[in-house]
């Protein structure tokens, strides 16, 4: 077991949660405390469902959703950090890296991507699935540098009638589970079976995207539809694969399109283990190459609203990352409210920012990266462990400090 390290600085939290225009209080009383706010945000007194910041549900209503993504800005993103520090350390970000496994050629038509054969004109040129060597070269180095979940993703509609392709996918699998690193991949559609067999080579997660609301999404994709997602992602779910499925912002979609995606996965009966959240690189050719780009402010917005939603999913910052400044990315992850993001030398298709590049801000930051599985090890901690204080503040208990320190020793 390492040296134990000393806790870091996060376990203070702020003293107020609910601000008074936006409280959810049922008790009618302007006068109640700030320490009584915050025992009713963090759901130790919860009398509703809307007092109960922090606590997992999947009966989210889609005007509960919007509430959240419309408040002021501030006030949500504090809301989310705060819900963020009952489940995760903020002090900690996971580092991902994507491989593209088969590039172009594929059947689908989504709007965004360069890889459909219906998109005539874009940069990339198909190419073939690749051999087991290269994916084990590029995972040990993602690997050294400090990556603790490899991502493989092949530009295919699904599985069908690919079985030989699909049993050297099974074999990267088991090389990149056997290196102790978290192993996900993204194929296209599964059937229950395929899901099976990848749960059995020790896939670790599988990525789906539901893209944006499902009200918009025949604007971007015409080739399968919502359902079909959904009945991967279920069966994903039933194999006993981790879900991964998130969006893409610059679409051209709303808010309301935002608000309907995080909805969306945040009323399935598990949410999903990891939520990514993509901007819109337009690639020349794509019918949405000349989208403008999102602001940052959008990106915030959307990341704290899943991070309340969705309290103890895994947000991870992914494609179009590299093209939002230092200081922009600080702002997203201020207070951390997401856990990952993804870094190397490409993502898929797209520019990625690189890993000593990443390397060097998270150290300006004074975050340190999360190993494999450790979200599954479990941040024990939950609104049993808050104590309230007189002054409104709220801080761990003994107990929950003793979990946090369990924890960061074992690192
Ligand atoms: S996003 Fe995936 S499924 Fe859609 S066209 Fe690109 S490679 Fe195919």
């Amino acid at each position: 077991m390492a040296a134990k390290r000393s806790l870091p600085p996060i376990r203070r939290l702020a003293t107020a949660i609910e601000h008074p225009s936006t409280s959810t209080s049922t008790s009618g009383s302007s006068s109640s405390s700030s320490s009584a706010a915050l025992a009713q945000g963090f759901n130790l007194k919860a009398k509703s469902r809307k007092q109960e910041l922090g606590a997992v549900r999947s009966n989210w209503l889609r005007h509960e959703v919007q509430e959240i993504f419309d408040a002021p800005l501030m006030e949500t993103v504090f809301r989310a950090a705060s819900v963020h520090r009952m489940h995760h350390d903020p002090s900690r970000i996971q580092l991902c890296t994507l491989m593209n496994i088969k590039t172009g050629g594929c059947l689908e038509d989504c709007s965004y991507c360069s890889q459909s054969t219906h998109h005539k004109g874009t940069p990339t040129k198909a190419t073939p699935l690749v051999k087991l060597d290269p994916v084990i070269e590029e995972a040990k180095k993602a690997k050294a540098n400090g990556s603790t979940r490899f991502c493989m993703g092949a530009a295919w509609r699904g599985l069908e009638g690919r079985e030989r392709g699909f049993e050297r996918i099974l074999s990267m699998v088991r090389e990149v589970r056997g290196m102790g690193m978290e192993v996900c991949t993204t194929l296209g559609m599964l059937t229950p079976d395929q899901a099976r067999r990848l749960k059995e080579a020790g896939l670790s997660a599988y990525n789906h995207n539901l893209d944006t609301s499902r009200e918009f999404y025949p604007s971007v994709i015409t080739t399968r539809s919502y359902e079909d997602r959904l009945s991967t992602l279920q069966a994903v779910r039933d194999a006993g694969i981790k879900v991964c499925s998130g969006g893409i912002l610059g679409l051209g979609e709303k808010d309301e399109d935002r608000v309907g995606l995080i909805w969306e996965v945040g009323r399935l009966p598990e949410h999903p283990e990891s939520f990514p959240v993509n901007t819109l690189v337009p690639i020349p050719g794509t019918p949405l190459e000349k989208n403008d780009p999102v602001p940052v402010h959008a990106v915030i917005r959307t990341i704290a609203t899943a991070r309340i939603v969705m309290p103890k999913t895994i947000i991870r910052l992914a494609a179009g990352r590299h093209t939002f400044s230092e200081t922009e990315q600080a702002m997203v992850s201020r207070e951390g409210t997401h856990n990952a993001i993804f870094t190397g030398e490409q993502m898929l298709t797209t520019p990625c920012s690189g890993w000593d590049e990443d390397k060097a801000m998270l150290d300006r930051w004074g975050l340190r990266g999360l190993r494999a599985f450790e979200d599954e090890e479990g941040n024990k901690i939950d609104a049993a462990h808050v104590q309230v204080e007189n002054d409104g503040s709220a801080m761990l208990k003994p107990e929950a400090e003793k979990i946090v320190g369990e924890t960061v020793s074992s690192a």
